[in-house]
């Protein structure tokens, strides 16, 4: 199964992620996204919110 992963070293909690796949990807207490459900949107919506990191901290990865 594939699943999203976000490097919490380069987000820079813009949170636009969380907008795209509210129900994949939240800001913590930290101000950084972090994944609450992997398969909480389809997988085109969680490409797209990947797709949309400015800075590219989303990455699919095989578990
Ligand atoms: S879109 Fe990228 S930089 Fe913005 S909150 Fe999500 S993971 Fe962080």
């Amino acid at each position: 199964m594939k699943v999203p992963v976000v490097n919490q070293d380069e987000c820079s909690g813009c949170g636009l992620c969380a907008d795209i796949a509210p129900n994949t990807f939240e800001l913590n207490a930290d101000d950084v996204s972090e994944v609450i459900d992997p398969q909480g949107d389809d997988e085109d919506t969680i490409q797209e919110a990947i797709d949309s990191c400015p800075v590219e901290c989303i990455s699919w990865e095989e578990k």
